[in-house]
């Protein structure tokens, strides 16, 4: 019985914790632009799916990636770190795709309105995550960046700027 009583307190618990940690890290002030973006991301999922440059998209990709919009770890890194080196806006590291860096403060000095950036980046990223299949070239110097892991995150900016979304992100921190 008390066990039992237990077992429920602990899941109720562990349910509220991952809740609260809802998965940002180290995004600082930022925190409130990376989540507005990865909400808007989620409001608009399916109408971003329904973009007919990514057709191809599979329906385990599809569904992936709405889990992953939900759950994934976010982590947001500055410059001088080695994620965020070069040109670098993101990055997915992590044997079992839980995680993405997103470059924060990369993508608001490359764009004066970087909003949808954001928000495309957060996408590219998190189609990494649920394993959405990237070109050969993805991420290669003289790369076209058309495959679809791309076109999914261009999919989502395009969306964003068309809905008069666009703006300055505030400084990380
Ligand atoms: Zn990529």
């Amino acid at each position: 019985m008390k066990l039992k009583f237990f077992g429920i307190l602990f899941l109720m618990l562990m349910g509220t914790e991952a809740m609260a940690d809802r998965p940002y890290k180290n995004c600082g002030n930022g925190k409130a632009e990376v989540k507005a973006a990865r909400e808007w991301l989620e409001l608009n999922i399916n109408e971003i799916l329904d973009t007919p440059t990514i057709s191809g998209l599979r329906r385990g990709e599809k569904r992936r990636l709405k889990r992953k919009l939900k759950n994934g770890l976010l982590i947001c890194k500055g410059p001088g770190t080695k994620a965020c080196s070069k040109d670098r806006i993101g990055v997915m590291r992590h044997p079992f795709r839980r995680k993405a860096i997103i470059c924060y403060d990369a993508i608001r000095r490359y764009y004066s309105q970087a909003f949808c950036a954001l928000a495309g980046t957060i996408l590219h990223e998190t189609a990494h995550m649920a394993g959405v299949r990237k070109g050969r070239t993805h991420n290669k110097p003289n790369g076209t960046r058309t495959d679809l892991v791309y076109k999914t995150g261009y999919a989502a900016e395009s969306l964003c700027a068309s809905q008069g979304l666009d703006r300055a992100i505030v400084e990380r921190k």
